[in-house]
């Protein structure tokens, strides 16, 4: 269960080294990741004003770090206002947010026509 992010002192990662540990882009090229386009959406929410209203507000955007993939992006719209971004070709299928999501607003649905990660040696 999140606490909310006034009660959390922030965590300072290191940066990844290229060895052992990657950032989150080049774990996305080697996962394969395919989607076809123009397929409906396998990513959406129930209420669109969620992320911004509660998640941003009070868990400071926790889906723009739980997602290993990097889906979902806080951008800053005309006015400055905050919008989630869904970058949903990227989902490696691994449901974090269908889970963690605070209050379930994100629903995660089996893409259409097979797409996902394809780990070819594993
Ligand atoms: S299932 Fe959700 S958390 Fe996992 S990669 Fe896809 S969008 Fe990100």
């Amino acid at each position: 269960m999140l606490k909310p992010a006034s009660l959390c002192k922030p965590i300072e990662y290191p940066k990844p080294d290229g060895k052992l540990t990657f950032d989150r882009l080049s774990s996305v090229f080697i996962s394969n990741t395919n989607h076809e386009e123009n397929q409906p959406a396998h990513l959406t929410l129930k209420d669109a004003t969620v992320p911004v209203g509660i998640n941003l507000k009070t868990y400071a955007g926790p889906e723009a770090r739980f997602c290993p993939a990097g889906v979902y992006e806080f951008v800053k719209v005309d006015s400055d206002e905050d919008r989630l971004q869904i970058n949903a070709q990227n989902c490696v299928h691994c449901k974090t947010c269908d889970i963690k999501d605070p209050t379930q607003n994100i629903v995660w649905v089996t893409p259409e026509g097979g797409g996902g990660p394809n780990y070819p040696n594993m």
